[in-house]
Formats: structure tokens, sequence, C-alpha cells
């Protein structure tokens, strides 16, 4: 683990210990590339989780430092509750993809109505923002119920589809998204589209790093989490997830997974 940079010598690349040596080699770029992702995860977690703690100990610092009244108090406890509140988000969030990652095996997969998933994700979300408005249709309308079926983890395959419709709605003005369920010979294509601020295309392939936020996005709520937890369960899933977007004019993430 302390020295993932040492290669074997590949030889002129022909015999067979040459060919070891490479797939040998091969191994160790993987491993190599996975652990400087563990570590550069370790230190992002860490930065974001030492920000709200220090908020809080300058909450703290300022409550003790100001004359008591019952007033001051109450507001000081107000904000003390907020920060922790989005410490205890971000940790759950953490400990989701932290989950996602080392389950692989242990995942229960069965039959799942990914339509059904979706109006429930629907549901959810309108319960927890009335302000979203969230379009639901059928590209393909399905003649038998089944061409929506998937085999996968319905809880999982739910958490994909609330990250994806809440970030559509959260990043529009109009708090809109329009989610297609289009089912097909070998799968179900799932699309979420907006009309929002968009992603810029040299940013497309980093959002679904842990951590990682667009500089527009800052000025929303979130922990840059949820992306990296999409892309982890779709990879479990053996689906994919891709997206389509311009500066101004909105995004489209597309989702697409096998049929039973
Ligand atoms: P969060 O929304 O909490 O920041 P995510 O992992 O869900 O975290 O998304 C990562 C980043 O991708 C966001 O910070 C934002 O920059 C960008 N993003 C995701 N979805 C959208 C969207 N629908 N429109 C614009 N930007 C988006």
């Amino acid at each position: 683990a302390r020295n993932l940079r040492q290669r074997l010598d590949e030889g002129p690349r022909r015999d067979e210990i040459d060919q070891l040596a490479i797939h040998f080699n091969a191994m160790l770029n993987r491993l190599e590339a996975a652990f400087e992702r563990q570590r550069s995860f370790v230190s992002h977690a860490s930065h974001e989780l030492r920000t709200p703690l220090a908020a809080l100990k300058s909450e703290i610092q300022l409550g003790r430092s100001l004359p008591r009244s019952a007033e001051a108090d109450q507001v000081m406890l107000i904000n003390l509750e907020t920060d922790t509140d989005r410490l205890i988000a971000l940790i759950n969030s953490l400990l989701f993809l932290a989950r996602t990652m080392e389950q692989a095996s242990q995942t229960d997969f069965g039959p799942v109505r990914l339509d059904e998933v979706v109006f429930a994700a629907q549901e959810e979300l309108i319960r927890q923002h009335p302000a979203y408005r969230i379009d639901v249709r059928y590209d393909q309308l399905p003649s038998v119920g089944s061409h929506t079926l998937v085999e996968g983890n319905e809880g999982l395959l739910q958490r994909v589809i609330l990250n994806l419709v809440d970030n559509a709605c959260k990043y529009s003005p109009d708090h809109r998204a329009d989610v297609c369920i289009s089912a097909e010979s070998r799968g179900c294509r799932l699309t979420v589209s907006d009309q929002g601020i968009g992603i810029p295309a040299n940013e497309q392939v980093s959002i679904f790093e842990p951590f990682y936020r667009s500089n527009e996005a800052m000025k929303y709520e979130g922990f840059g989490i949820g992306l990296a937890i999409c892309w982890q369960i779709i990879a479990l899933h053996q689906g994919k997830i891709s997206l389509n977007s311009q500066v101004g004019h909105g995004s489209q993430f597309e989702v697409w997974l096998p049929n039973r």
C-alpha cells in the first residue's frame, strides 16, 4: 500500500512471462488509481466535515462572548441546530456513499417496476418541496407492464431518481423537472430534463466525482455527493448514466438499465 508506483519489466512484450507482467502491471495501475481516489476522498471528506464544525465552533464562541439574554440564546440555539442538521445530513450522505461502494455483493436484487419507483419518488419530492413541478410521461407506452421491469434494488434505484429529479428542480428557477420513461427491447431508459442553470462542458466529467460542485451551484444547498452515489448505484446495476447539458439552457440526465 505504501509503494504502488513500482512496475514489473514487461520485456519485449511477447512471451507468456511478458504477458503475465503486462497483466500484473495493469492490475497495479488500477490499484494505484483506487488508492489515489480513496486518499482524495478522505481529504475532501475531512475538509467538508471541518467547515460546518468550524461554523459551529464560532457560533458557540460568539454566544459565549455576548451578554446573555433569553432572545439571543434562542437565536444562537436555532443557528446551532441548523448547522448540526447540515452536518448530520452530510455524514448520512457520506455513509450512504461508502455503503454503496462496498456492498456490491450483499445488495438484494429483484424485479423492480421502474415507473412505480418514479411515481413514488415524484410523490416524495412534492411532499418535501411543494413548489416542485414534476411531470412524468412514457415515451413508448409499454403494452405490458413488464416492459418497465428491471433487475435491481428498489431502494437504491429510488435514491438515483430522487437525486436526479431533486437536482433538476433545485438547479432550475422554475423548479420544474420532466421525467420520461421509455421501455426498450433490452432495457429501460429514463431521462430527467430541466431548463435550469446547466453545467459547463469542461465540468461535465467531474460532476460524478464525490464532492465536485460547479461554481454556479455554490449558491444552492448541497454537498456534491448525490451524483457520485447515482454513478455507483447505476454501475452496481450494470446500467449507464450520461449527461447532456448547456449552460443557461438546462440539463438532461439519461439512465439506462438492463431488463430482467
Ligand atoms: P449537489 O447537488 O449536492 O451539489 P450532486 O452530486 O447531486 O451534488 O451534483 C454535483 C454537481 O453537479 C452540482 O453541485 C451541480 O454543480 C451539478 N449538477 C447536478 N445536477 C444538475 C442540474 N440538473 N443542473 C445543473 N447542475 C447540476
